[in-house]
């Protein structure tokens, strides 16, 4: 007998940002690659990659940062969304030394639809994005018009204006 209603492909797609950084090796080839690994994903579809940015490391040290803020659609749960990240930042050789140590690539989601929990495996929206200009600049070029619980991208750019962050070309 046909499901007289099937459940449209269209209802299990999410929609993630992710915050991309990396500041050891070949940071912008780095980057690039794991774009490029998430695109092809089966389940992820519709990615769309912010300019380059070259940043000050933020409560870390080592040379200086290249940022990027991906927007995505994927019906991975945000858990099965971070694993893929994770193993992601370990093919890529991410050690973790001690924290905010340098790394050759952070691979943040920065929000999951309009999730909010504090599971410190999985914190949505992520804790510190608010107050990093690195995040909210890209992220800007990718939603304009967004608002944070924090307040307007815009506003919250003006409170970071002091960390030194210049696009890549
Ligand atoms: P950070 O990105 O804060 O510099 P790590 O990348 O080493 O540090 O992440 C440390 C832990 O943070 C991870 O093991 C992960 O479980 C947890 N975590 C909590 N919230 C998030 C999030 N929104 N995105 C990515 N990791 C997160
Ligand atoms: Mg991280």
């Amino acid at each position: 007998m046909i499901d007289p209603t099937p459940t449209t492909d269209e209802q299990v797609w999410n929609t993630a940002f992710i915050g991309l950084g990396a500041n050891l090796g070949e940071a912008h080839q780095t980057l690039l690659k794991a774009i490029e690994t998430l695109g092809r994903h089966a389940d992820i579809r519709h990615l769309q990659l912010s300019p380059f940015y070259s940043s000050a490391p933020v409560q870390s040290h080592g040379p200086d940062y290249v940022n990027a803020v991906a927007r995505l659609e994927t019906r991975l749960t945000p858990y099965a969304l971070l694993d893929v990240l994770q193993a992601l930042e370990t093919r890529f050789g991410r050690e973790r030394p001690y924290r905010n140590a340098p790394r050759t690539l952070d691979l943040d989601i920065l929000l999951f639809n309009n999730l909010v929990q504090n599971d410190p495996v999985l914190t949505l929206p992520h804790p510190r994005m608010h107050e990093r200009a690195f995040v909210l600049q890209p992220l800007k070029n990718l939603a304009p018009d967004m608002m944070l619980a924090q307040g307007s991208l815009n506003d919250l750019l003006t409170a970071c204006a002091g960390q030194r962050i210049t696009q890549m070309h």
